[in-house]
């Protein structure tokens, strides 16, 4: 741990979705490899209080962190690269600058001070940056600022990282991605938009140390020098950033750039030695040279947007990489199933996945799914809202209430299986009120679960509302569904179980938040394995018949 913590700031500039996040993690993981303590901030400039009330087709889905922060989904790419938890301070958004430094006003703090952008708000900023660093948990805090410079939005942002070199210039560093586009008609890489971008970081007064430039053709020495003169910054510090075939390439194209050394240099910390990176490069090998493929069905209402399923698609990168096996998926729109095309949409699947969720919309289809799974054998797994459909469509098909359902969506049902938790009951706002972040589980010997996790008590992230009745407990173990995950302090059931089925496994909690590519998530390796297993079964079978 050094003295003082030092602060890296990412910004972006020329267009949206050059990977920022992507960059953030994968200089986090190198510089963590070296046994620097690190961690990784995001600021982002929208008015919304967290990201928990958009619609994942605005923002992609809604991380959340052990703390119970409804976040960005980059704080999930941190957990995965650094396999170190996140918390409510890495994530901060304008509204929540705005409405402290309102609440303050209200509380008479500034003594009768006109309450202005500068100071007030980019002193609020400042603040939650330094948070992080203060903690002095981390030799250094990466803050990446959301949106691309140049917007009204990210004013404030870049105004508070001025002023932060201003205070400490030696222990701050500004790393600026921009896009180097490939104009075909010319055949050649332009660099004028690097340029412009710099510029507005300029006008602001802000100098980039560090250029990273997408590109999808390779830079050679005479277009980093030119952009390094234009730019004013030092050659080795124009990186290059290629386009990659899956992102966990990027922290080794980051280390081939020595994106790594120019920023332990520019930081005057020690370059304590190459990181080996074993065990990520383990891990790509076995993602790239998988020997065998398997197909599940994401079955959910986001499905155009598969950001809205980041987590889920990313866990089963890693469990697939665990268990050797290629993980296909195939995204299924929920809406789009109705029991007279099941074959057609689920037919060719090794594996079904019935995904989190709010609302009415697609459930019909969700429950049609579960059906299908469960009549056919094929293996199941449900979260939150997967699980809940689960249950109602054991109760409707096998317990035989036609009108079983989930007060979400229907409040007068005779047999409302999933119900409303009690402590949810009394509250009106949307905003941060769901059972969030994470619950101790325990689970139940002999159970699919505690095969996956070979342990007695876990400990998983929520954000829901409802939940299974317990009122109905007994009919369903009775008949075969059976509750093997329970938090041991309320009684509410966290998972349920076919043990009969290959593999059925519906999980009140979202267990995709918490897998990394060092620890994949259990559950997920399970259920790769279990479909593994069944597929080879059925193949097996179709030999000898
Ligand atoms: N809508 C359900 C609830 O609030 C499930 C939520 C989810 O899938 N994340 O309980």
């Amino acid at each position: 741990m050094s003295e003082t913590t030092k602060y890296i700031f990412v910004t972006g500039g020329v267009t949206s979705s050059l990977g920022k996040g992507i960059i953030s993690a994968s200089l986090a993981k190198l510089l963590q490899a070296r046994g620097y303590s690190v961690t990784i901030q995001k600021l982002d400039p929208y008015i919304n209080i967290d990201p928990g009330t958009l619609n994942p087709y605005e923002h992609g889905e809604c991380y959340v962190t052990n703390d119970g922060a409804e976040t960005d989904l980059d704080l999930g790419h941190y957990e995965r690269f650094l396999n170190v938890p996140t918390s409510q301070a890495n994530n901060v958004t304008t509204g929540r600058i705005y409405s402290s430094v309102i609440e303050k006003e209200r509380r008479g703090e500034f003594l009768g001070k006109t309450v202005q952008i500068i100071p007030h708000i980019t002193d609020e900023i400042k603040r939650r940056i330094k948070i992080l660093g203060q903690s002095g948990e981390y030799d250094i805090v990466i803050t990446e600022i959301g949106g691309t410079v140049g917007d009204i939005e990210s004013l404030p942002y870049v105004e508070a990282v001025r002023q932060m070199l201003w205070e400490k210039r030696e222990d701050c560093l500004v790393i600026h991605l921009t896009l180097v586009p490939f104009l075909s008609a010319a055949g050649e890489l332009k660099t004028k938009p690097t340029q412009h971008s710099v510029k507005s970081m300029l006008e602001l007064g802000v100098q980039p140390d560090i250029l990273v430039c997408r590109t999808e053709h390779h830079l050679d020495d005479s277009i980093r020098r030119k952009i390094a003169l234009f730019c004013n910054v030092m050659p080795t510090s124009v990186i290059e950033s290629l386009d990659v075939s899956t992102i966990y390439e990027v922290p080794l194209l980051m280390q081939n750039e020595k994106l790594d050394v120019e920023v332990l240099k520019k930081l005057n910390l020690p370059d304590n030695g190459e990181p080996e990176l074993l065990e990520w490069k383990d891990f790509l090998k076995r993602l790239k040279e998988p020997k065998a493929k398997i197909t599940i069905a994401l079955v959910g209402k986001y499905v155009e947007l598969k950001d809205s399923y980041k987590s889920i698609s990313e866990a089963f990168y890693h469990a697939g990489a665990a268990n050797e096996c290629k993980v296909e998926l195939k995204w299924i729109h929920s809406a789009k199933i109705n029991e007279d095309n099941l074959e057609e949409k689920l037919g060719d699947v090794d594996g079904i996945l019935v995904a989190p969720g709010f609302g009415s919309r697609g459930i019909d289809g969700k429950i049609e799914a579960v059906k299908y799974a469960r009549e056919n054998g094929i293996p199941f797994f449900g979260i939150c809202l997967g699980m809940q459909v689960a249950v109602i469509e054991f109760a409707r098909n096998v317990l035989g209430w036609h009108d079983a359902h989930t007060t979400e969506i229907e409040q007068q049902c005779t047999h409302p299986v999933i119900d409303l938790m009690e402590e949810q009951k009394s509250i009106k706002n949307l905003g941060g009120t769901m059972r969030l972040g994470a619950y101790d589980c325990e689970l139940k010997k002999g159970s699919k679960v505690h095969d996956a996790y070979g342990e007695d008590m876990i400990e998983e992230r929520h954000r829901h509302r409802y939940e299974f009745n317990n009122a109905y407990m007994q009919d369903f173990e009775y008949n075969g569904m059976i509750a093997t995950g329970k938090n041991p302090k309320t009684g509410l059931v966290e998972v349920v179980e076919i043990p009969e089925h290959p593999w059925f496994v519906g999980a009140q909690f979202h267990p995709e938040y918490k897998s990394t590519v060092e620890r994949p998530h259990p559950l997920f390796i399970g259920f790769v394995k279990a479909v593994i297993k069944q597929k080879q079964k059925l193949e097996m079978k179709s030999k000898v018949s």
